[in-house]
């Protein structure tokens, strides 16, 4: 007989957003969430030596491309999209580049935000 397995939640798309989900949905202890399969154990994710020619050589294993719809303040244009077709998403397979803002952006968006953001959380 084959086994069942009943879950609280399935979340369906696990990149960055998902996950978060999911573990938000679990940290009581008491709930399950089915949230994909891992690839953290694939050697192309997991060695950074693959990183340059990850999307020439695992695709489309890894990734998904897609049209966009066209956008109206473009003149209409519509433009191409790639992401992570894996758990983790675009994150697992991406560039980890990331732009940290000055402090007069980060007042900024204290200003809008009031006291929804702070930086200093
Ligand atoms: C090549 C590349 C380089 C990038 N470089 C950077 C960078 O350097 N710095 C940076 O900050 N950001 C970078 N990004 C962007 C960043 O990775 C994404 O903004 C981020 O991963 C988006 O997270 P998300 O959870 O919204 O969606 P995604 O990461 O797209 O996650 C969506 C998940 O849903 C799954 N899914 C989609 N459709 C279905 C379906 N029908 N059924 C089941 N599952 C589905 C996908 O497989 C994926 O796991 C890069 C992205 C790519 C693709």
């Amino acid at each position: 007989m084959s086994q069942q397995w009943v879950f609280d939640y399935i979340v369906i798309g696990t990149g960055p957003a998902g996950a978060v989900m999911a573990k938000t949905l679990t940290d009581d202890k008491k709930t399950s969430v089915l949230a994909g399969e891992n690839h953290d154990k694939d050697r192309p994710i997991r060695d950074s030596t693959f990183a340059l020619e990850l999307e020439e050589r695992f695709f489309p294993q890894y990734f998904w491309q897609g049209e966009g719809v066209p956008q109206k303040g473009l003149d209409e244009r519509s433009f191409e999209w790639t992401t992570g077709r894996l758990a983790g998403g675009g994150s697992s397979i991406n560039g980890e580049q990331y732009v940290r803002p000055t402090s007069d952006v980060l007042r900024e968006w204290q200003k809008l935000l009031g006291d929804l953001w702070s930086s200093r959380r």
